[in-house]
């Protein structure tokens, strides 16, 4: 089975390159990933059989910031939610988009093209025990996603066995935050836990917050620490995985951390990097409802079943 990694990064533009642009400051990792170039504008497209870059238009041509709310159902779902809701919304989806949340969202779909697999779709993050036991929290589009699919949302058991992985990367958060004994590791160490944990999912989707919490000042981390961290990861990452076998997605909602003069999101576009076997489908790609679609198609094309 060919498998797809869907590494969503929220918060995460190409801005011209100045002081104030995080992404500026060489990162090796970042680089390679984007084809030898910076993660800034001008931002060239690649197109190679085994890796594509491309930047896609995070704004639908609507006024205004926008939003996770509906930039975040457009990638999930490969619908126009900005349009839909009439305006840019979130951070939590709007009701205008509950129905195709919940009823054909990109897990769903994935599920569809694998009927008989016991759990083709997986979202890798951990939720530690403080989590579960708020029972009115409000649901971010992923997580909406995964009640509405049926992808099980992991827990610190799942982050013992190596079968999720810790939103911040290194597991610093639940141990000096949340007072939970798990074992801390370093972002590229992270890495290899996810990419053991692929490899029984068509789709696996891991969710990055702390790009967008930076950004908006709401954590208190330097923004060249955090890259660092997350560069380090996803070089360890791409490393540890056969992109013959599970290509590496990555892209954003929106910007925001590359321009740190103010602490909103941004207009710019979004980077969509797709490393591995599944980057000819996204050759194309131009904006966010153009994601869930290439991953369909990929994950069709190359399993399906031979007559
Ligand atoms: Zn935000």
């Amino acid at each position: 089975m060919k498998r797809i990694l869907f590494v969503f990064l929220d918060g995460v533009g190409l801005g011209p390159a100045s002081p104030s642009n995080p992404f500026s400051t060489e990162n090796t990792a970042f680089s390679m990933l984007a084809g030898d170039q910076r993660w800034t504008q001008p931002f060239t497209n690649r197109s190679a059989s085994d890796h594509v870059v491309r930047s896609l238009d995070a704004t639908f041509g609507i006024e205004g910031l926008p939003q996770s709310g509906t930039g975040q159902a457009s990638l999930l779902t490969g619908q126009n939610c900005a349009e839909m809701v009439g305006r840019h919304f979130g951070p939590f989806p709007h009701s205008e988009t509950y129905d195709v949340l919940d009823h054909a969202n990109l897990f769903h779909k994935v599920q569809a093209l694998f009927p008989t697999h016991p759990a083709p779709t997986a979202f890798a993050n951990a939720f530690p025990p403080q989590f579960f036991e708020t029972t009115r929290r409000r649901s971010t589009v992923t997580t909406r996603c995964c009640k509405a699919a049926e992808v099980s949302l992991r827990d610190i058991d799942d982050l013992r066995n190596r079968r999720a992985i810790p939103a911040d990367l290194t597991g610093q958060v639940w141990r000096d935050r949340l007072d939970l004994d798990v074992t801390q590791r370093l972002p590229a160490e992270t890495a290899e836990v996810l990419a053991g944990a692929v490899q029984d999912h068509a789709l696996t989707f891991f969710e990055y917050f702390l790009t967008d919490k930076v950004g908006h000042h709401r954590v208190d981390v330097l923004p060249s620490t955090l890259l660092k961290d997350l560069g380090s990861f996803l070089k360890a990452l791409v490393g540890a995985l056969d992109p013959s076998e599970v290509t590496v997605l990555i892209t954003s909602d929106h910007g925001n951390l590359e321009d740190t003069t103010h602490t909103q999101h941004t207009r710019n576009p979004v980077p969509l990097i797709v490393h591995g076997w599944a980057a000819p489908y996204f050759e194309d790609a131009a904006d966010l409802s153009d994601v869930t679609p290439g991953i369909v198609r990929a994950l069709r094309s190359k399993n399906a079943p031979t007559k």
